[in-house]
């Protein structure tokens, strides 16, 4: 029975990687060339020579190793992103099944974790942060603290304020610092310094782990954009991808906080 729920999740973790890679490769699409495409037509296709990709060779992870990376039709090299994608999409989505089991709150964990990624890629990409994506977490975070505590991770309880507050504090502190922020920005620059996108993430990400929590995400969030700067092949003196940075700063205090390491001497 383990084996089989195994097999399983394998293949539904892959088959989720894949469609992810799909829904990044058409946001990016629709927004930035063809208006026109939807997320669900045209049937996959080769970018180059435009044939629709076979069944069977759209087999996450083994379509890829069959096609020996490159296309059956022009044999022009399928980008090593799609199967990175679902490689992992396959190790999160099994992380989450051998910490946490099946239940409600690790399925919610996984849908998060999909979210983010697709938002993380398309930033890191094109500094673009898909709206309704990027809302839904907000919606994630302040329904789940409103039915369930389900993202009970404050530290503080603070006044005896409910989950449900503390989730909605969360999102009204993360939104307005950025928006303060760039409001004192375009005051002395005259020009926006942070992407709308931008306030609602760290908006979404508040509402998740509460204001208090957001501290230390805020710091290792820009930490994290400075490196990702830094070895991605930004122009420093331009644009960062900040949303991606807060994605990763969310990662690792949820992993110290888990593990319950230390940082700097401090327990998070
Ligand atoms: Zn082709």
């Amino acid at each position: 029975m383990e084996l089989i729920i195994l097999v399983f999740l394998i293949m539904l973790f892959l088959s989720i990687g894949s469609l992810s890679s799909v829904v990044i490769h058409r946001l990016i699409l629709m927004e930035f060339t063809d208006t026109r495409l939807n997320l669900f037509t045209p049937r996959s296709h080769c970018p180059e020579c435009k044939k629709s990709i076979s069944l069977i060779n759209l087999i996450p992870l083994f379509g890829f190793l069959i096609q020996k990376g490159k296309c059956v039709n022009c044999k022009v090299a399928i980008s090593y992103k799609y199967p990175l994608h679902e490689f992992i999409h396959l190790v999160s989505g099994l992380s989450i099944y051998f910490l946490f089991n099946i239940n409600l709150f690790s399925i919610l964990i996984y849908i998060l974790f999909t979210i983010f990624y697709i938002l993380f890629v398309c930033d890191i990409e094109k500094f673009y942060i898909p709206f309704y994506l990027n809302l839904s977490i907000s919606i994630i975070g302040v329904s789940g603290a409103y039915y369930g505590n389900l993202f009970n991770i404050d530290t503080l309880n603070l006044l005896n304020t409910s989950q449900f507050e503390l989730s909605l504090y969360g999102f009204i502190v993360g939104y307005s610092i950025l928006w303060l922020i760039n409001f004192f920005f375009k005051f002395l620059k005259k020009q926006d310094g942070i992407g709308g996108g931008d306030f609602l993430l760290l908006g979404g990400i508040g509402s998740l782990v509460g204001p208090i929590s957001l501290a230390p995400v805020i710091f290792i969030g820009s930490l994290a954009t400075l490196f990702v700067g830094l070895i991605g092949k930004y122009d420093l003196k331009k644009e960062l991808p900040l949303g991606s940075g807060f994605i990763i700063g969310l990662l690792i205090y949820l992993l110290i906080k888990f593990f319950e390491l230390s940082l700097f001497g401090l327990v998070l």
